[in-house]
Parts: C-alpha cells; structure tokens; sequence
C-alpha cells in the first residue's frame, strides 16, 4: 500500500496541528502494520510517529514539524518504534524503515502477505521494518489472516450468488453479508469524541 501526502501550503509549529490532515493522507491507518483505526479504538489508536525520531543518537528536530517526516501509525508499533533508526552502514545497505508514502516503498514490494497471515521480507528494508516493528506480534498475524479470509468470503459470495438463483430471502442473507464483510475490509471513520460544552 502506497499513500498519497497532500502538499500544504501552511506549515505549523506545534505538529499535533496536523494530525487532521494525516489520518486522510494515510486513510485512517497505521502507516507500518496497516490496520485500520476501526480495529484499534477508533482516532485514539493511533498517534503522530515522527519517521526521523525526535529522540536518541538519529535525532532531527529539524523535522520534528516537517509534514513529510510525520506518519499517522498506531501506538504499538509508535511505541515499538521510539528512536530506533538504522545505522549509516545499516541504511546504505537497505537496511532502514520503508516510507509508505513513496512508489518505491509500497509495503508490497517488500514483504509478502502469506495466506497464514505471516509476512515474508523480500528487500533488506522489508526485513528490517519487520524486525525492527515487530510486525510478526501474533495479534498482526491473525488480523491480516482474518482481512484475508474476508476478501475471499466475499469474492465468493458474490461469485455464488450471481452462479445460483436465490430467493428474496437468499439475497437478503448474501447483501446483509456482503455489507457485512465490506464494512470490515473497508472499515467506517470514527473522529474521537470530543467533550460538549454544555
Ligand atoms: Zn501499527
């Protein structure tokens, strides 16, 4: 998955301020694991990763309210992350965190997404993310094993009911199914609730 960074045309010193314009820019997921806020407690799952971090040997502070140095992510894999970062030697060789929002690091062309949900490197940066994020936490696993099984669910309902001649309550059950399935593949946004001022 690749995202896609508005260009603004303003820029802020305080960086929370852009955080309305992360969760669309990365469609409200974790730019490292990729789950989406719905399986995460809504906005309050995720956090402002900062892909330079801000702390430890690596640090930039240059960047720390560089739009194009901010990644919407989950807190796991924001905490997981801290200040880690590669080495000079470790990056010239690869070995570094893929930036999904460049061509060149679609999560796809570094890892593949095995059946079992299990996640096999095809680059040094994808075995380097992986390690280094812990994306084979068990949890991960079994959720990209369940979006797989949903995929096919649906591609499969949708191929059995267009190949039999259902009742009106068969359609019933397959559309009430099909909405199902597709409101977890492509999950709805919930915005944090903010307090009334009543
Ligand atoms: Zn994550």
């Amino acid at each position: 998955m690749v995202f896609t960074r508005r260009v603004l045309t303003r820029t802020y010193t305080d960086y929370t301020r852009y955080r309305r314009y992360l969760r669309p820019d990365f469609l409200y997921r974790c730019a490292y694991c990729l789950r989406h806020e719905y399986f995460l407690g809504g906005e309050a799952g995720c956090v402002i990763d900062h892909h330079r971090p801000q702390g430890g040997p690596y640090a930039r502070p240059d960047l720390v309210c560089f739009y194009s140095n901010l990644h919407w992510c989950c807190n796991e894999c924001n905490s997981i992350k801290g200040d880690t970062w590669p080495s000079l030697e470790e990056y010239e060789a690869g070995r570094r965190f893929l930036d999904p929002c460049t061509p060149e690091d679609d999560h796809d062309l570094h890892w593949r997404v095995e059946p079992d949900g299990s996640l096999i490197a095809l680059t040094p940066t994808g075995a380097y993310t992986i390690a280094n994020l812990l994306l084979w936490r068990p949890h991960l696993i079994y959720h990209r094993a369940q979006v797989i099984r949903w995929e096919h669910e649906r591609a499969e309902l949708v191929r059995l009911s267009d190949a039999y001649d259902l009742d009106e309550a068969g359609h019933e059950l397959v559309a009430a199914r099909l909405a199902e399935l597709s409101s977890w593949i492509e999950p709805p946004v919930f915005d944090r609730p903010r307090r009334s001022r009543e």
